[in-house]
């Protein structure tokens, strides 16, 4: 909504280079001051209506959110420079995360209800009546990332998963696809409507800068924050949701490099095969996945040198693609100089050149275990289609690399029958250092269910003991309260007798 003086922007179109109609206007300290007042009334009515309401409610967004149609897909098309059939799928898995949370929410276990009933005749002192459930945490603020339009965007898991646990939401949409953030908001909104909701259960606010984020952060009436983004954005946010008076959680997705280790039987069956599946999966969307394959480490020998050319030869075939915004090009392009001019990092390959604005080139590098060892901004994330394969001269230094590995999302091992006794003598390591396990796949490509875990140690994220996605993400929306020998009648529901 416009108003008097109010900073106007507009969306940006990555592949021509151009900016779009209309204008946005970013939200102020009025706004966002007006947007966190409004959720805080919200939150009570909100959280104690039933658990059926909530469950149609986010079932009625994933409708308004299909019946936007060919409007929203082409909008975040032009906005992000994604294919068609990226976003279509992307909107399946927005709408399916949705109907996944309304399940959950049905279901009830979330509540995580236990029942302790007092043991009067207790020696030395009787037990009383104990309780405990699960309950709304309060307003929650969402920022909207860059690379997921619409999945890790403004109805994306994060926002999903806090309506779901009963937490009003307020959004700051990000600046790279305003349009296509304005109209999910526009079908959350009419969901609350529909579901007749108070209307401080949804907002949106733009914002080009990092005031209006801050600001938000800091706002008391906000109670924990869901973010995606860059890992110098997420830890300046932490840092200020840390410092508040009243501080909050904030759960923020950074940055990872997704490992993929070659285990000796894998690698001499299949390193054609492997080469192939790696680079199509590091080149998949321009490499803007948090989980793209950025570093592969497999023991030198002839196995590995035909997956070295494998792979070399199948980067070269691969175009340079328009990336999500100017700013994301640029960073790739710097971060891909950075990498290349460390001590120990060699070229090994190229794909092909840039034919347009805003595209991102695929790069292929090789370094020694040792260097990699010893050079920890070898594993600083390369967003975009950039990856690193470190030379191991053995098992033992292959160890040494997994044990100076920082945090990640997801570690892979390719492996056969032959490699499972080294397998086994990794997996507590790799348990240490990632949130997901994969066996001979690649980590592109985040199943939404009950068992997911898209979470890690530092950098990955900002809290390991969670996960952005799927059906457990409820949980860091929540926190548990026991009742004490509360009359029956007087207990929520869930821990009734
Ligand atoms: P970003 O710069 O971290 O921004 C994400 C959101 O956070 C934006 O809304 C931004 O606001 C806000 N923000 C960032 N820093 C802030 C601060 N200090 N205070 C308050 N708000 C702040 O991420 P991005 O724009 O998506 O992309 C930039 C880089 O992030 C990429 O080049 C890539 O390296 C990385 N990235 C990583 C992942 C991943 O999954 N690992 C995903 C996306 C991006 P404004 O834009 O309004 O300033």
């Amino acid at each position: 909504r416009q108003r008097g003086g109010a900073h106007a922007f507009k969306a940006f179109d990555p592949t021509l280079n151009q900016a779009l109609v209309p204008d946005f206007y970013e939200a102020d300290e009025e706004q966002i001051d007006a947007a966190c007042r409004l959720a805080a009334a919200a939150f009570i009515p909100y959280s104690q209506r039933d658990l059926a309401v909530r469950a149609r409610f986010l079932r009625q967004i994933g409708e308004n959110i299909a019946a936007l149609g060919d409007e929203l897909i082409e909008r975040a098309m032009q906005e992000t420079a994604l294919p068609r059939a990226r976003i279509e799928g992307e909107r399946g898995r927005t709408i399916g995360q949705l109907n996944l949370f309304a399940d959950v929410v049905e279901q009830g276990a979330f509540q995580g209800a236990i029942i302790e009933p007092a043991l009067p005749d207790r020696r030395p002192l009787p037990r009383p009546d104990l309780r405990q459930r699960q309950v709304a945490l309060g307003p929650v603020a969402v920022f909207g990332a860059s690379n997921f339009p619409l999945a890790f965007s403004v109805a994306g898991g994060d926002t999903a998963s806090a309506l779901a646990a009963g937490c009003p939401v307020v959004v700051k949409a990000h600046p790279a696809h305003p349009g296509t953030s304005e109209l999910v908001a526009r079908a959350i909104s009419q969901a609350v409507l529909q579901s007749e909701l108070p209307a401080g259960v949804f907002s949106m606010l733009h914002g080009t800068s990092v005031q209006s984020g801050s600001a938000l952060v800091q706002h008391p009436a906000i109670c924990a924050v869901g973010f995606t983004g860059s890992r110098q954005g997420g830890l300046a946010l932490l840092q200020q949701a840390q410092q508040r008076p009243r501080p909050v959680p904030l759960y923020a997705e950074m940055s990872s490099i997704n490992p993929m280790l070659l285990l000796p039987g894998a690698l001499q069956q299949r390193a054609e095969k492997l080469a192939q599946g790696f680079i199509d999966s590091l080149t998949l969307g321009c490499g803007q996945f948090c989980t793209n394959p950025g570093v592969v480490l497999a023991c030198e020998g002839e196995d590995f040198d035909r997956f070295v050319q494998h792979a070399s030869n199948a980067l070269r075939l691969k175009p340079s693609a328009t990336m999500l915004t100017p700013a994301i090009a640029d960073a790739c392009e710097q971060h891909t100089a950075v990498l290349s001019a460390l001590a120990g990092v060699e070229r090994l390959a190229n794909g092909q050149e840039k034919q347009g604005p805003n595209q991102g080139q695929p790069h292929l590098f090789t370094a020694s275990a040792r260097d990699f060892i010893q050079e920890p901004r070898m594993q600083n994330e390369v967003f975009g289609p950039v990856s690193l394969l470190v030379r191991c001269a053995d098992q033992e230094e292959m160890f040494a690399a997994l044990q100076a590995l920082q945090g990640q999302l997801t570690i892979t091992l390719h492996l056969e029958q032959q490699d499972q006794r080294l397998a086994a003598s990794l997996l507590p390591l790799l348990e240490q250092r990632a949130g997901r396990i994969l066996a001979n796949g690649f980590p592109t490509g985040v199943d939404v269910g009950y068992a997911m875990v898209h979470g890690g140690p530092f950098p990955a994220t900002s809290d390991s003991r969670t996960t952005s996605v799927g059906a457990t993400a409820i949980q860091r929306f929540l926190r548990p309260v026991c009742y004490q020998d509360l009359p029956n009648a007087l207990l929520p529901q869930s821990v009734q007798n």
